[in-house]
């Protein structure tokens, strides 16, 4: 992390793990510097608690400390209390007291945010939106989260759920959604998308080829960055953020679709010829901004 503006002189260990649809990701911070990162499967909802907690005891053991504070970021509704009320890229979840399991299994502070709210928190604090006053954090990965950061605090709706984008519908009655719906943006529009598009090849594979120049993949890659910018403008239109971070997996290719999702976005954006259109970055702290982000909020509460 560099310049970070919410990371104070604290010397504790804190820990921040983002649980994905099909990673968990660990990062210990110390100060203003990440002093590890681990990664582990993703497990069925039921058995997170467990496995996060060896994730921070293995933290403990390579470190020689004792962690403080344990900031988590989960997909889906998640409540103040760290109740995941569903999920639907986690297995098996639903009404899963992740935190308050947490925090019967250790001498630490523990706080679960959505993992698209943290990983907007981590780039407004040191990343890609440093400092900006409306921040949107759209995350691209197995489905879409969305994450808002407005003068520097995160917005989480009545209930902590807001920023379910993924969830808005694109397509009526289009592609079948694991959360139940038809036409999901993420449906469209995610890393799991884009691969869909590529008829199952891996997203790296793909992007080699773009970036050779093959017309089938620079193709997809055009129509992934169409769908990405459609749902983007509906969002800009709804919000009119000053920064919108792109983040998750896919934005390790982010040069192959960035340039077109920015064209792409002033097309579909009602009367941009009349407006800012907000800049649009990847992410800085690529995949590891949900941990990142869930531990500055841990260590702020
Ligand atoms: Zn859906």
């Amino acid at each position: 992390m560099t310049g970070a503006t919410a990371v104070s002189g604290d010397e504790d260990v804190v820990v921040g793990i983002d649980i994905g649809g099909t990673k968990c990701l660990a990062v210990a911070i110390r100060g203003n510097a990440i002093v590890d990162v681990s990664r582990r499967p993703t497990p069925p909802a039921h058995a997170l608690a467990e496995h996060l907690s060896a994730m921070v005891a293995d933290i403990e053991s390579r470190l020689n400390c004792q962690v403080s504070v344990l900031g988590v970021g989960a997909p889906g509704l998640v409540t103040p209390e760290g109740v995941v009320r569903a999920s639907p890229n986690l297995r098996e979840a639903r009404d899963e007291p992740l935190g308050p399991q947490l925090r019967a299994m250790g001498n630490w502070r523990v706080h679960v945010e959505n993992d698209a709210t943290a990983a907007a928190y981590a780039e407004w604090a040191s990343g890609a939106a440093n400092g900006a006053r409306h921040v949107m954090m759209i995350t691209l990965g197995t489905g879409i989260g969305g994450g808002y950061v407005i003068d520097g605090e995160v917005f989480r709706g009545a209930n902590g759920f807001a920023g379910e984008v993924g969830h808005m519908i694109v397509v009526a009655g289009g592609v079948q959604c694991p959360c139940g719906k038809r036409g999901c943006w993420e449906r469209y529009a995610s890393g799991s998308a884009l691969r869909e598009f590529a008829g199952g090849e891996e997203g790296e594979v793909m992007a080699a080829r773009a970036s050779r120049g093959d017309s089938d993949a620079v193709a997809v890659m055009n129509t992934f960055a169409n769908w990405v910018a459609l749902g983007l403008a509906n969002l800009v239109n709804a919000f009119d953020p000053d920064v919108i971070v792109l983040g998750g997996g896919v934005v390790e290719s982010a040069n192959l679709f960035l340039p077109s999702v920015r064209v792409r976005l002033k097309e579909h954006l009602y009367s941009s010829d009349r407006r800012p259109c907000p800049e649009v970055h990847a992410a800085v702290h690529g995949e590891r901004a949900g941990a990142i982000g869930a531990a500055l909020l841990g260590r702020l509460r």
